[in-house]
Formats: C-alpha cells, sequence, structure tokens
C-alpha cells in the first residue's frame, strides 16, 4: 500500500472538484480526503495500491469537470495513516462566498445528453436536465452562497429521488443546485401569441410550428430567442421585417457539427470552440456557393452560428425537420433582450407567431457571445453566457467599478487581484439598457461582496450615459472618480490579458473621444506603468455632420477628400464615382449640398483620427455600402469584399510627424478606381493601411525599447488588417499582442478601465497622464 499527498493548483474550488474527486477516488477503490485550501489550491491525500493510485491520476487529468483547471500538481509520498474510508473535508471559511468562483451557464453535457435520450432514463426527454457538470448557473444565482436557495431553483422543492441524488456524493447530481426532474422542477407550455395555451406536448409542436414557418418565441437559458427556419429565404425576409432589422446578420443554430460542416468552413479551432461548454455563436467563413438564403446574413463572407446547449434546443431539433434554425435575441433594435414571461407577450406579440416559454424565472440576462477566428485565432467580439462572471487576473488589488463605454457595453467589477467583466449589457444610449446595466451592477457587487469601492472608472466621453451613471454612482456612494482615454483603456486591456508591464499599442476603432476633444480611433500609443503617450494617428479629416456620418459614411468620405480637393471638384468625384451614395442620404441632395456647405464653412463639423471611418469612406467610393444599419457594418462588407481580391497594388500610406496622411491613400484609390478591380483596390487598401500602423508601431518600439506591439480596438477583428500587422511585427523581432479573451472592442474596454486605475491608484499614472 502506498500513500501520497497530492496538491492540485489551478481552478479547482467552486466548480465540483471535490466531488469529483471523491467519486473517482471511491471508483479507483482509494481511501483518503480531499479539502479546500486557503490558496485556492485542493490537497487530496490518497491511501491504496499503485496502479489504482496511477489510474486515479489519470482520471483527475483527463475527467475533471468542464470548468476545473489543474495548471499544476505536486506530489508527495507520506507513510499511510489506515483512513477506512474517503472523504471530503468541509473548510471552515465554506459558504461565506466572495472569493470562490460563480460557474458561468454550461452547456449540457455528454452524460446528460444520453440520459435525455434514454427511454429508460426517470428524465427522458425532461428539457431541464442537469448535473454537476452543466447546466444554467450564473443566469438564476441571487445571491451567494451558491446554493438553492439562493437560485431561482427555490420555487421548485426537490422531489425524494432528485434529492437522494442531490445527497449522494458518489452521484453525479452530488449538490448540483439546479437538479430537478419531471415530478419537481420547471416545465415548459406553448401560447399562441394572444396568449392561449396549446394541448399537448409543447416543444413537438413548436418544433413543427417552426417547420411550417411560423416564428416562434422560444425561453432558454440567459433570455428568449425569435426561432424560424433558417433553410427558407421568405421567413427569414419576413422575420426582418417583424423586427425592423433590414440588413443585421441573424445568428443560427444548426442541428449538428456535421450540418454546419454542410454551408460554412471550420478550422480544428473553431470546432473545438463550437462544441466547447460556453457553446458562442461563431462567425464562420461561408461555402461558396452558400446553400442557405442569401438574407441571414447579408452582404458579409461568414456566417454566426452556433450548436444547441439546451436540452431544449435538442428536443426540437429532435422533432423538426429543419436542420438549421435562425436563433436570434428577441429584442426590439438596441432594446435589452427579452427573458420574463410577461415581457414577452407585451413586447413580442407582433413579432412572434407563438411562444414556447417556461415558469422558472430567468434572473440574469444572458445573451449567446459571440466569437470569431481572427489570423487563427480566438477574438471575442460579445462576451457573455458561457463566459460570465468569470475573471480576468490583474496585478492591482483594490475594489473598484469600470463603466465601460457606450455602444457593445459590458462594465466590470475589480477585486482582490481580478476583473469581473459583466455580461454583455448592449447600447447604453438607450434609457432601457442603462437601466439593466443599473440593475446588473447591483447584482454583480452583491454577488461579489463588493460593498466598499475604491475607485469608479469611466470613459473620458463627457456625454456618454455610463460617464453619467459612473459619476452619479461614484456621489451616491461618496467614491473616487476616474475618468480613462477610450483608447488608452483599449491598450491597457491587452496589458491585462497577458501581464505586460509596457506595450507599444495601436488602438483602431471607431470612436473615442480623445484628449483633445476630437473623435480618436487610428493611435499609436505607448503605454507602460510610468507613462502613457500618443506617439502618432490618422491625421484629423473633417466629419461633416459630426456623429452622423458613422450612419451615412459618404460623409466621412466627403471630409478626408476636402483635405485634398476643393469643393467643386469633391462634388464632381462623388457624382462621377458614387452618385447613388448621395440618394442614400436621408434627404438626398439636400442634405449632399448642406454638407458639402458645412466643409466649406466648418460648421457643424468635427474632426477624427478614426480608422473605421476610413474603411467607411472606402466602402461609399467603391460602392459597397452606402449606409450603416448596424455597428460596424460598412467597414465589415468591405472586407468581405476585400477578402475577394487577391493582388496588392502596393498602395502607401505617407507618414509626417506624428500623422498618417490617409488622403493620400484617396487621391491613389480616385487613380486606380478605372484601373483595378475594385475588390483588389479594397484588399490593398487593407494592407496598406496596416503595413502603415505596423511600420510606425515597429519604429516607435525600437525607439522607447519596447520589445511588445499590442493590437486592440474594433478594427482587429478584421482579419487581413490583424494578420498584416502581426507578420510585420514578428518579422521584426518583436513580441505581437492582442487579447483573446478579452474582447477587443468597446465590449472589452471596461477591463482596461480597471487596469488603469489599479495603475492610478498605485501611483504610478496621474488623473492628467490619463486624460490629457
Ligand atoms: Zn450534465
Ligand atoms: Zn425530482
Ligand atoms: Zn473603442
Amino acid at each position: 500500500m502506498r500513500a501520497y499527498r497530492i496538491k492540485v493548483q489551478g481552478i479547482v474550488q467552486a466548480v465540483g472538484f471535490r466531488p469529483f474527486v471523491y467519486r473517482i477516488a471511491h471508483a479507483h477503490n482509494l481511501r483518503g480526503y480531499v479539502r479546500n485550501l486557503g490558496d485556492a489550491g485542493v490537497e487530496i491525500v490518497v491511501e491504496g495500491r499503485e496502479e489504482d493510485i496511477e489510474a486515479f491520476l489519470r482520471d483527475l487529468y483527463t475527467r475533471k469537470p468542464p470548468l476545473a483547471r489543474i495548471d499544476r500538481l505536486e506530489r508527495k509520498e507520506i507513510p499511510p495513516q489506515g483512513f477506512d474510508r474517503f472523504y471530503i473535508e468541509k473548510s471552515s471559511q465554506e459558504g461565506e462566498g466572495g472569493n470562490s468562483i460563480i460557474p458561468p451557464d454550461i452547456a449540457i453535457c455528454e452524460d446528460c445528453l444520453r440520459e435525455l435520450f434514454d427511454p429508460a432514463n426517470k428524465r427522458y426527454m425532461y428539457p431541464f436536465i442537469v448535473c454537476t457538470n452543466c447546466g444554467p448557473r450564473f443566469t438564476i444565482i441571487e445571491d451567494l452562497p451558491y446554493d438553492r436557495e439562493n437560485t431561482t431553483m427555490k420555487e421548485f422543492s426537490m422531489c425524494d429521488f432528485c434529492e437522494s441524488e442531490y445527497k449522494d456524493p458518489l452521484n453525479r447530481r452530488y449538490h448540483a443546485e439546479p437538479v430537478c426532474c419531471p415530478v419537481c422542477g420547471p416545465s415548459y407550455r406553448l401560447y399562441t401569441n394572444d396568449g392561449q395555451e396549446i394541448t399537448g406536448d409543447p416543444l413537438k409542436k413548436a418544433a413543427k410550428l417552426i417547420d411550417k414557418g411560423y416564428i416562434v418565441a422560444i425561453k432558454g437559458i440567459g433570455g428568449i430567442h425569435l426561432a424560424c427556419d433558417a433553410t427558407r429565404e421568405d421567413i427569414v425576409a419576413e422575420l426582418r421585417r417583424r423586427t425592423f432589422r433590414p440588413q443585421k446578420p441573424f445568428a443560427i443554430m444548426a442541428r449538428d457539427l456535421e450540418t454546419v460542416k454542410s454551408f460554412a468552413y471550420v478550422s480544428p479551432e473553431e470546432e473545438e470552440e463550437l462544441m466547447s461548454y460556453r457553446r458562442p455563436i461563431i462567425a464562420l467563413r461561408k461555402k461558396d456557393p452558400f446553400p442557405l438564403p442569401d438574407n441571414l446574413a447579408p452582404g458579409l463572407h461568414t456566417i454566426g452560428v452556433m450548436l444547441p446547449y439546451a436540452a431544449t434546443h435538442y428536443l426540437l431539433f429532435h422533432h423538426s425537420k429543419t436542420p438549421v434554425y435562425v436563433m436570434t435575441s428577441a429584442n426590439y433594435p438596441g432594446k435589452p433582450m427579452v427573458k420574463d414571461n410577461e415581457e414577452a407577450f407585451k413586447e413580442l406579440r407582433e413579432i412572434a407567431d407563438y411562444f414556447l416559454l417556461h415558469n422558472r424565472k430567468i434572473l440574469n440576462r444572458a445573451d449567446d457571445s459571440v466569437v470569431r477566428f481572427v489570423d487563427g485565432k480566438r477574438a471575442v467580439i460579445r462576451r457573455s453566457r458561457g463566459f460570465v462572471p468569470l475573471p480576468i487576473e490583474i496585478p492591482f488589488e483594490y475594489n473598484g467599478l469600470a463603466v465601460g463605454a457606450e455602444l457593445m457595453n459590458a462594465f466590470g467589477i475589480a477585486k482582490g487581484g481580478k476583473v469581473y467583466p459583466s455580461q454583455y449589457i448592449g447600447n447604453t444610449s438607450k434609457v432601457e439598457v442603462l437601466e439593466f446595466m443599473r440593475e446588473a451592477i447591483a447584482h454583480f457587487r452583491r454577488i461579489l461582496r463588493v460593498k466598499e469601492l475604491d475607485l469608479i472608472v469611466a470613459d473620458l466621453h463627457p456625454s456618454y450615459n455610463t460617464t453619467k451613471l459612473a459619476m452619479e454612482i461614484a456621489n451616491e456612494l461618496n467614491v473616487e472618480f476616474l475618468q480613462v482615454q477610450h483608447h488608452y483603456a483599449h491598450v491597457a486591456s491587452v496589458m491585462a490579458e497577458h501581464g505586460l508591464e509596457e506595450v507599444v499599442g495601436i488602438a483602431l476603432d471607431g470612436v473615442g473621444y480623445g484628449t483633445d476633444g476630437k473623435v480618436w480611433g487610428g493611435e499609436v500609443i505607448y503605454l507602460g506603468y510610468e507613462d502613457v503617450e500618443r506617439l502618432a494617428h490618422i491625421a484629423y479629416y473633417p466629419l461633416p455632420g459630426g456623429d452622423i456620418a458613422s450612419y451615412y459614411p459618404l460623409r466621412a468620405l466627403m471630409g478626408i477628400l476636402s483635405k485634398v480637393y476643393d469643393v467643386e471638384e469633391l462634388e464632381g468625384i462623388i457624382r462621377g464615382y458614387c452618385p447613388r451614395a448621395i440618394e442614400s442620404l436621408k434627404y438626398g441632395e439636400t442634405e449632399f449640398k448642406v454638407a458639402l456647405g458645412q466643409l466649406v464653412r466648418g460648421i457643424n463639423v468635427a474632426y477624427a483620427s478614426s480608422t473605421g471611418r476610413v474603411l467607411d469612406a472606402l466602402a461609399v467610393l467603391l460602392n459597397v455600402v452606402y449606409r450603416r444599419h448596424y455597428e460596424g457594418e460598412p467597414a465589415m462588407k468591405l472586407e468581405s469584399f476585400a477578402m475577394k481580391g487577391k493582388n496588392d497594388l502596393k498602395l502607401e500610406v505617407p507618414v509626417e510627424g506624428k500623422t498618417i496622411k490617409v488622403e493620400e491613400l484617396f487621391v491613389d484609390v480616385l487613380d486606380l478606381l478605372e484601373k483595378a478591380s475594385p475588390a483588389d483596390i479594397a484588399y490593398s487598401v487593407h494592407i496598406a493601411m496596416a503595413r502603415t500602423f505596423a511600420e510606425v508601431a515597429v519604429e516607435k518600439a525600437r525607439e522607447f525599447g519596447v520589445k511588445a506591439v499590442a493590437l486592440s480596438g474594433g478594427v482587429a477583428y478584421n482579419e487581413l488588417i490583424t494578420k498584416t500587422i502581426r507578420k510585420i511585427v514578428e518579422a521584426n523581432g518583436l513580441r505581437f499582442y492582442s487579447t483573446y479573451e478579452v474582447p477587443r472592442g468597446d465590449n472589452g474596454i471596461n477591463v482596461g478601465q480597471a487596469f488603469l486605475g489599479g495603475l492610478y491608484l498605485e501611483g504610478y499614472l496621474s488623473r492628467d497622464d490619463l486624460t490629457m
């Protein structure tokens, strides 16, 4: 007989690790105990036969719970003490909460899936089947400690059968808080859109209704989806009409991986992510020809796809002939996703024909997460279900709130050397969304046990609702308030994720308020613990009408061209190359004249260095798109268009001092319009922009003696630009970093804000450094 003391480090607490150890110890006839250590590790003592211990250790690695992660394992042989059994030793501070990990929602596991379709199983075809390794978590947690009484499952008292499983350490459902069965748990009901209940098997009937072409609102894990047959163009068009979404791509859910592969390319990394317990939506490259309707994702070379993640989805596909559903969050544009039954009938009556609803409350809304693989690596676009509330480590210990920016928002709570980014909040310029954010902040502070705050961090933009909300909370709680420049925060998010101390950062995105009051977004920035400095940027160009130029990118094109051409020439160019852009303005010809007048007189004109607007302007000039219906649309469609180009026309963007003169690039493009294919031009502009930023960053990194170049901002989701920058940076012997966990766009800016807040509190950077 042998005995070992084993110390395990990693993510091993509050993820079902001890019951798991208990079960495998029993399976291998070992005795001893397992207990949590104060340093977030776990100690295991086992006694038994050598080969059993070896088998136990193998299982420890290969069969661990989905959220558990083993970073380090130390094993030391000790004298056997003659334990008579294996047990779980309870620790003294257990149940305190606060420092334990609150798990995210986890896709249904293989074991539960098998039971779901096993006619002999008690939970056969039961959509709320769960175990310790899977099911809803974050979305049902009201408070800590994480036990049933503090979840929305408290309304369902366990039957004897469920309770016996819940209390049996050898059972897979030992302490699985949401455990339930058809006898004691929640259930689905199907209704017409005027609230009449339809009798019969609700899931089976809903599946048949989808097959027949109806739009069904389906309550799931983190909110309500609108589902319909994604293989029929007329139904997708009807859904667009009813949801007022003429262009925005719809996410789809496919029955299985094989189905996904019939219409999209899936790399091994993408496959792994698609199948992961997070089950995010992944923007996959469409096959050409694309066998599904074009209006699912008009004008894009990608399609957002996810696989079933709840038993409900598996059951629907089981009963359905349709292999692919549209599965889009049920909301009016800009508003939070609908999650409650009553609200569903009120808000979605005109959109959905039928409602498939269950009677378990969704406490915390969580939209589906969205990722895209860029340059072979995961880029998170929307970090929500499956990710939240897992934290990101930062090297600063303070209690703080970072409120993010405005669009695609999420906030973050800093505590104990970690930032906990919230679920996706949305467009905070809308009152309803801001209200949701207020509630979510209160909830995060409760579950993380953050009563006192040391600092509240907001964006520098004076009129963001989040800035105002942050000031309000700071006043109310008498907490110090700090604003930080938008792109400094983007760059800081990369430092946070990788634990870097200094970088030359490239921040490329749409809009962010600059320290000089101008609209930044094409920036090269030095950021270190002791200093921050704006090193180079796109030369300012006028945006006639200011913000409105985001929606009508013709205005950005006019602004950029006005730096080189006078008004008559400018008018001639637009009428000659993209006359339809004028018609697409809200007031057509009249508005065009007004915008020209604004440029001449310099009235109602903003000045920008935004990369997003430059790409938007090119999208107009090449007649790819004239209007923005959703965030990022022109630039995304331009990228899709550029993917069809192959020749690098070797365009150049001159750099003069600190400024990158994109207007010169447009002069060259105009010259090429009649000689080269528009797709080649689009491709070459991407390469030229990327090359210029990379070269400037490399030069500055050398000058400052910095080894790392960081890329962030919404344009960092662009494959061509990111890949080109990465290659040039690496070819010059420097290390390239972007983020793979924290969103690169404004959804991740809270992490950078929290990092900068830490630098400020520790006295490295001053208020002036971050705002001037
Ligand atoms: Zn399970
Ligand atoms: Zn039960
Ligand atoms: Zn941004």
